[in-house]
């Protein structure tokens, strides 16, 4: 049986047009600092991928610094900006939470939206502020224009994790009123191991690595052309996709409705919240997330508990702790994350599947 993978906020299939880019660049395989024509044909291949991922974000190309992923790009914005004091939403992807010692966590509300009026009450001189677009548990959207000016009215920097966000929603760079903001390849059909973080001009970032000088002294070590070109194949159709995002919505909403009404305890968590068109977070209490996800697997079906990250080692989702909910919820809810290529009938064989096991875990618990 071929899996029917709903687990796209981990990482996507890579698309066919980024697979194509990424092999061609492996056979151009001039250093791109090098002057002569081996490496002018890389350097061409890294620079046009700039301007795909700078037109996906909205930013102008000399914004975009090339790292090797989210996780690298949120370490980079947060300990190389320069600030002392670091605030981050509860809710933040571990690359942002732990990104250094000393942070400290703004809080949310019941569905994950960061609290204003505590943001503004913590800000400091010399404070970085840094809220992700949207969660990568529960699809949840955060008002980041809102943050940005609080964060600006107290001359904090703005740092925006828009990991999940790309390829989804419209991102534009200027208008969020970010100073940073994260990017990561593979969770838009590109190559694992790259990604990108866009820098204003104003912020003078100092990089974690030393020596080399290479994106323009921000991010030292030899590009990763080959990922690289394939990040900007895959930014350039993700920009695109933004525009049927209306479809996953559907998808995404029938889902939850027959969810809700075949399956007797289940829950939405972050429902009443503006989410994410792809994301569903399932609570089903009393059975563990990873007894469910393990049945559903054998059924025929990917999904995940919290961050890919923490899979392994299912426990109470930190993001839904710090939503408030108990472990009843926090440790037994499973993410559903649909992509392109799922249809109508991935999401009825789902649901039916899910029904199937959450009326035989009944019987069992009973
Ligand atoms: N930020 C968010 C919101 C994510 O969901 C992830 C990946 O799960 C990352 C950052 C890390 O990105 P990467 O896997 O490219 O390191």
């Amino acid at each position: 049986m071929i899996a029917c993978y709903l687990d796209h906020n981990a990482t996507t299939p890579p698309r066919p047009e980024a697979v194509e880019a990424v092999s061609r660049a492996l056979a151009q395989w001039g250093n791109p600092s090098s002057v002569h024509t081996f490496g002018r044909s890389a350097r061409r291949l890294v620079e046009d991928a700039r301007r795909q991922v700078a037109a996906l974000a909205g930013a102008d190309s000399a914004a975009v610094v090339f790292t090797s992923g989210g996780t690298e790009a949120n370490n980079l914005a947060i300990r190389g900006c320069g600030r002392a004091r670091i605030l981050v939403s509860a809710v933040e992807h571990p690359s942002v939470l732990e990104a250094a010692d000393d942070i400290e966590t703004i809080p949310v509300d019941a569905d994950g939206i960061v609290d204003l009026d505590a943001l503004r009450a913590m800000l400091r001189e010399g404070t970085v502020v840094s809220v992700m677009l949207a969660n990568n548990e529960t699809g949840a959207i955060q008002p980041v224009m809102e943050v940005a000016a609080v964060a600006h009215e107290a001359g904090a920097l703005f740092h925006c994790d828009a990991v999940q966000g790309a390829g989804k929603l419209a991102l534009d760079f200027q208008a969020l009123g970010a100073d940073m903001m994260t990017l990561s390849a593979h969770k838009i059909g590109g190559p694992k191991g790259v990604g990108a973080l866009i820098v204003a001009d104003h912020v003078q970032l100092v990089p974690i690595m030393r020596g080399g000088g290479q994106e323009r002294g921000r991010r030292n070590g030899t590009e990763n052309v080959p990922g690289i070109a394939g990040f900007g194949a895959a930014a350039e159709l993700a920009a695109a996709e933004v525009a049927t995002a209306d479809r996953l919505a559907a998808l995404r909403d029938r889902l939850e409705a027959t969810v809700l009404a075949e399956i007797p305890g289940a829950r939405i968590v972050a429902g009443q919240a503006e989410r994410l068109p792809n994301t569903s977070c399932i609570g089903l209490p009393g059975i563990s997330a990873e007894t469910q996800i393990m049945a559903l697997d054998l059924a025929g079906f990917a999904v995940s508990a919290g961050s890919a990250c923490s899979s392994g080692k299912v426990k109470a989702s930190r993001v839904l702790r710090a939503m408030g909910l108990e472990d009843d919820i926090a440790a037994c809810a499973i993410r559903v994350s649909l992509g392109k290529g799922n249809s109508e009938a991935d999401i009825d064989e789902f649901v039916a599947a899910y029904r199937d096991f959450a009326k035989r875990a009944g019987a069992t618990a009973a």
